[in-house]
């Protein structure tokens, strides 16, 4: 096998080890700070009920930030190496210590939650909290829908068997599912979910159509015990809605939106707007279709990459890798550049292809020495080469902001992939405008033109689905029948005859309408990507200015609401239809060009 010299990382810079001295003080005084947290709470009560709350917020910032690195660390070492048995009973302690920080935090919450302005204000006048005002007010938002202490302490105490429940029950009933899959030579393999859907991304027609085949079987196999799991967690999330709804009305969209800091409107209006654009989703699904020698998609070629066409890239070693995102990065600006050298030279990067690694690719980082770290697995494939990309995007995102408090620098998920797509976009362009076939440019826009239905048409479709299951539900239950006729009808909305036939089953095999955090785990991934692309189009608009404004808007992702961000930055307003107009302009570039090469070829 060829040399790919792809690097492992440091992080015992951090931490000499996980048996260190250093590690053991810095977990005693997280419990320290935290005995001393739960001593407090008696005064929560007191005259210095004031100066109380003030003392139990800094201890908690204090012990927050340093359990979090050591989570970090602990998190890090694991992931290079799964059979790390040490690794992986630090972290079970240390997620013991978090419960245990979090549980002497919930007086302060509740005290918080029920105070006047008056008494909030005064709390936050403390000169050590200046940097938690977004922090605190951010959770304040809610304050009118908080329940009576004992019914909050109830609800909390019934949550875990109660609505969390409905969530593990799907995890262990997909992850029991065998499903007897014959491949294309006849032999046979015993499936499980997961096995199936990663079968989706197949080159194969043969097994991704077998794949879906098989889906569809164990899903109507177990389609009940889906149907009824949406129908408790849909129930639960209304039934609280309405009882938190004494003072202000508490839709089912509250709670998503206040995650995302987003409001209705600048959601409705983005909805909006790709629903107008979805002819152009609809002629990048006719184009790949093309490129399958078929008249039309069908539902298991979605996530299909692209074939051969006659153009093989040889296996790229790491360092090739580095420079072409460096240069890449430099078209931005030279710092952007330098960034991604430091992440090499600073051995920053785990990219080594182990034995016992974590699949997949993240990127991470210490709160404490504000470094980041990414990992990936390095074959030298054009893929890794931009998950690479996208990875960096992350680091540098957290390496504008490495001067900033700590308690600002944290994002909400509709702004989280910002920096990581624009990344993405700028080292796709870049080896676009350095490809000389027509074959080599039509592999690099296949991405840009799978994204346009993936995001225009797809996530709204689980966008759609998922609200007007919710707006219904509130009269009646769902049938396994009800689920699958409103699926194809959503579907048939937005994909219109661009599919040959409508995945009514997506409802029972998408993980993501299971998830007992947020709900609406959709719209996010649609707003993050325009959102990239609204940045991209400033790029070209913008020219010598751009990474000023760029670098300035990363830094206010974790310290406002993403109407006062686009506002600010963009001179905007993100609840007008008409500000995702310049990513449309983008998108419709990519089919264009991409049109105009396959008639090449
Ligand atoms: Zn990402």
């Amino acid at each position: 096998m060829q040399n790919l010299q792809a690097p492992q990382w440091d992080i015992d810079s951090e931490y000499p080890a996980l048996d260190s001295p250093e590690l053991q003080a810095e977990r005693q005084r997280v419990q320290a700070l935290s005995q001393q947290l739960q001593a407090l709470v008696p005064g929560l009560i007191g005259e210095d009920v004031l100066k109380t709350a003030q003392e139990m917020a800094l201890l908690h910032k204090e012990a927050s930030l340093l359990l979090g690195n050591l989570m970090s660390y602990t998190h890090l070492k694991r992931s290079t190496d799964l059979k790390n048995s040490a690794a992986r009973a630090l972290l079970e302690q240390l997620k013991k210590d978090a419960v245990q920080l979090e549980q002497g935090l919930q007086p302060l919450n509740q005290f918080l939650m029920h105070a006047n302005d008056a008494t909030f204000e005064a709390f936050l006048a403390h000169p050590d909290l200046a940097d938690s005002h977004f922090y605190y007010r951010d959770q304040r938002i809610n304050h009118q829908r908080v329940l009576p202490l004992e019914q909050e302490n109830l609800l909390s105490s019934l949550e875990l068997d109660g609505f969390q429940a409905w969530g593990n029950l799907y995890t262990n009933l997909t992850g029991s599912i065998d499903y007897d899959f014959e491949h294309e030579d006849g032999s046979r393999e015993t499936l499980g979910v997961a096995g199936l859907l990663s079968l989706l991304s197949s080159g194969s027609e043969t097994l991704r159509r077998r794949a879906y085949e098989g889906l569809n079987t164990v899903f109507a196999t177990h389609e009940e015990s889906c149907a009824a799991i949406l129908n408790a967690m849909a129930g639960w999330r209304l039934e609280l809605c309405q009882r938190r709804s004494h003072t202000v009305p508490t839709h089912f969209l509250s709670a998503p939106l206040h995650m995302n800091r987003m409001q209705q409107a600048s959601l409705d209006q983005m909805i909006e707007a790709v629903g107008s654009q979805r002819a152009l989703g609809h002629r990048a699904l006719a184009l790949q279709a093309r490129v399958f020698g078929k008249e039309r998609l069908d539902p298991w070629d979605t996530e299909a990459p692209l074939p051969e066409l006659g153009h093989q890239t040889p296996p790229l070693s790491f360092p090739a890798a580095m420079d072409i995102i460096a240069e890449a990065f430099n078209t931005v600006d030279s710092s952007m550049g330098d960034f991604a050298r430091l992440m090499q030279e600073q051995q920053w990067i785990d990219a080594a292809p182990l034995g016992h690694k974590t699949p997949g690719a993240f990127c991470s980082g210490f709160a404490k020495s504000r470094t980041p770290r990414v990992l990936l697995t390095w074959h030298g494939t054009q893929s890794n080469l931009i998950t690479l990309a996208h990875e960096l995007g992350h680091a540098f995102h957290s390496w504008v902001m490495r001067d900033m408090p700590y308690r600002e620098t944290r994002y909400p998920m509709s702004l989280a992939e910002t920096a990581s797509t624009f990344a993405e976009t700028v080292v796709r362009h870049h080896m676009l405008s350095q490809a000389s076939s027509p074959a080599e440019k039509l592999a690099i826009l296949w991405h840009e033109v799978a994204a346009v239905p993936r995001f225009g048409i797809n996530i709204p479709v689980r966008y759609c689905f998922e609200k007007a299951f919710y707006e219904a539900r509130a009269g009646r239950s769902f049938s396994p029948e009800d689920f699958c006729s409103l699926m194809a009808d959503t579907w048939r909305e937005w994909y219109g005859e661009s599919i040959s036939a409508p995945n009514e089953r997506f409802w029972a095999s998408k993980l993501h309408f299971y998830i007992t955090q947020p709900s609406f785990y959709n719209f996010p991934y649609t707003f993050g990507y325009l959102f990239s692309q609204a940045i991209y189009a400033e790029q070209a608009r913008q020219g010598e200015g751009f990474f000023d404004f760029y670098t300035a808007l990363l830094r206010d992702t974790g310290r406002m609401p993403v109407e006062a961000l686009v506002q600010k930055h963009f001179r905007r307003d993100v609840t007008e239809a008409s500000f995702w107009d310049p990513c449309f302009d983008i998108m419709t570039q990519y089919v264009d060009q991409f049109e105009a090469l396959l008639s090449e070829l």
